[in-house]
């Protein structure tokens, strides 16, 4: 009831944005991309900043009577972890705040919203470009990039989004917007010394990285990249004299407050590209491969596996639908030479070797040279080498199936569905020889029909099982398969996520990635920021898995 009451006072207040609480809005928005469901009581979809200052100032004064009331942001919904969704108001950023503005050769400001398919066009207008972007770069929006620190092909070379935001605008738990960008010397002086809202959040902090701050610096996963937790040990750096909040936002899963304006840093757009496809015959000769590809510093190596492959071609006609007719038929005509390779044997894994370059020449002069290494070792992996723009080129396919197989699968497999509760760890890259066979020695224990795909470059990998979960038996095989995995893992030094952050599925695991100590931290951030709880509960150190598992979902 006290739902009404809410929003006959927030369009009071002024707010102008639509309210939604349909049983159609209810149901769309109790999913993400992710196994887990949780209804809300309302969805709101904000005008503007002002409209999100109106809400949050609403939640916050109404919490204490009303505990159960919080706010989750939410953009297009492709979160793999539960990150998106909630019990009680989603605030949908995808509608409104699409506005792209000050793009030049070098930053660009955008709203959260904006598709990043749509911010790309604007940036490639400069020759420009922000290369952190994640596999589901068509589906997503800026705003849950930096949320979930996203990451993606380009990171082996670029590094995620959080090395690439400059500034944001975000509300915070008081309802007020604040511009948030990293300070030192007399900024950063006169910032601690301010006695409101803003400054004690950011003396506190402060306080709190001087306080532990070995502990804080020596909590980092040892891995190339890492989505969990808060990424504390970049806040504040007594070398350099930086402390930056914008590393602690990004990657909070809105956690602590709601991100109303992103700055990104771009980087130029290198218009060449090519690639080199290798089928592996052989899982044990990565140990071999990995190190000599990474040695000539490719822009991205990704990689797929067999079930992708095959579940990819018995899928082909979702793909039409995708692509329409014409990349459809270009797809089938350029799969036919790959069709007789096929004919030697399904290669166990596939692997994407792209260099990118100023020139052709600079570009194919780096793909003969891995290329000619790798040639005395044929026999093992068949090497497919193109040296044509994957845009255009015959590498496209390649492409194709590594961003899409996940989101045909979501959709397409009848009776099973996609349970990404494995879909995110990785493990530096000279571990994977020993890891490798570990790990396919649990899927194989629990008879898991899983699709392995991922930037192996970086070794972070995407283990999506296909599985019947509302059935008990599926289900019980998700806690034990689960700790197993995830304790190879964490045993190889690893991080359970690289990319798509913690969400329902990996939240209650934070104390086993970074111990009792750290995770004590990161509630001590939460309670400076969002000391009521207003912000996505459930998620980062709120996390607690017998919630998680008891709204796994069971209607599909
Ligand atoms: C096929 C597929 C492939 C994927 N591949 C990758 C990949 O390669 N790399 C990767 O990193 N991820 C990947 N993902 C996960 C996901 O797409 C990304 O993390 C993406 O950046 C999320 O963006 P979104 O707009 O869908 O955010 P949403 O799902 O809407 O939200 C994501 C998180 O951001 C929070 N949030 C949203 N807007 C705001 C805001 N304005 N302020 C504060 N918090 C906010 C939400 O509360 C939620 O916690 C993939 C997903 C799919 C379905």
């Amino acid at each position: 009831m006290y739902m009404d009451d809410f929003k006959q006072t927030l369009v009071s207040s002024g707010f102008k944005g639509e309210l939604d609480d349909s049983a159609e809005a209810k149901e769309k928005y109790s999913h993400d991309a992710s196994m887990f469901e949780l209804r809300p009581q309302l969805v709101v979809m904000p005008r503007d900043s002002k409209d999100v200052q109106t809400i949050v100032k609403l939640v916050a004064a109404r919490k204490k009577t009303q505990p159960d009331l919080s706010l989750t942001a939410r953009s297009a919904g492709t979160d793999m972890a539960g990150g998106a969704i909630n019990e009680s108001v989603i605030v949908d950023f995808n509608k409104h705040f699409t506005k792209i503005e000050n793009v030049t050769d070098t930053e660009a400001q955008t709203q959260p919203g904006v598709f990043y398919r749509d911010f790309e066009v604007e940036t490639l207008k400069h020759g420009a470009l922000m290369p952190s972007y994640p596999a589901s770069r068509d589906l997503c929006t800026v705003g849950g990039m930096v949320a979930n620190n996203s990451g993606g092909e380009k990171s082996l070379e670029y590094g995620k989004v959080k090395d690439f935001v400059n500034e944001l605008k975000v509300v915070f738990a008081d309802g007020n917007e604040y511009t948030v960008k990293p300070l030192k010397g007399a900024e950063l002086k006169k910032k601690l010394a301010q006695t409101d809202y803003e400054g004690k959040i950011y003396k506190r902090i402060y306080d709190l990285c001087e306080a532990h701050y070995d502990e804080i610096k020596a909590a980092k996963p040892h891995v190339s990249k890492n989505s969990m937790g808060y990424t504390l040990w970049e806040v504040w750096d007594r070398e350099t004299g930086v402390f930056d909040l914008t590393k602690l936002i990004v990657g909070s899963e809105g956690t602590l407050g709601f991100v109303t304006d992103i700055k990104y840093r771009l980087v130029p757009h290198r218009p060449h590209s090519g690639l080199l496809v290798l089928f592996l015959k052989d899982i044990n000769d990565l140990g071999e491969l990995i190190p000599k590809v990474l040695s000539y510093k490719p822009a991205t190596f990704e990689c797929f596996d067999q079930a992708t492959l095959l579940l990819t071609i018995k899928f082909m006609p979702a793909f039409l639908k995708m692509l329409g007719l014409k990349r459809f038929i270009h797809l089938l005509f350029s799969l036919i030479p790959d069709g007789a390779q096929l004919l030697h044997g399904i290669p166990k894994m596939i692997l994407m070797v792209e260099f990118n370059g100023e020139t052709e020449e600079e570009v194919r002069q780096k793909v003969h040279a891995l290329h000619k290494e790798l040639q005395p070792l044929h026999a093992r992996y068949e090497i497919n080498g193109f040296e044509e723009d994957p845009t255009e080129g015959k590498s496209e396919k390649f492409w194709i199936m590594r961003r899409y197989a996940f989101q045909i699968l979501r959709k397409k497999v009848k009776d099973k569905h996609t349970a990404p509760y494995v879909d995110d760890f990785i493990v530096r890259p000279e571990f994977l020889a020993e890891f490798i066979p570990q790990l396919r020695t649990i899927i194989k224990k629990y008879k898991l029909f899983a699709t392995i795909q991922g930037h192996i470059g970086d070794g972070n990998f995407h283990v999506i099982p296909l599985m019947k979960i509302e059935l008990e038996s599926e289900r019980a095989k998700l806690e034990p398969s689960q700790k197993e995995i995830n304790n190879l893992v964490l045993k190889y030094e690893g991080s359970l996520s690289g990319e798509h952050n913690d969400g329902l599925v990996r939240g209650p695991w934070l104390e086993a990635q970074f111990g009792k100590k750290i995770v004590g931290l990161f509630r001590e951030v939460k309670n400076i920021f969002d000391p009521e709880n207003i912000f996505n509960p459930h998620k980062k150190s709120d996390a607690d898995w017998s919630y998680s598992y008891s709204h796994i979902r069971e209607h599909f």
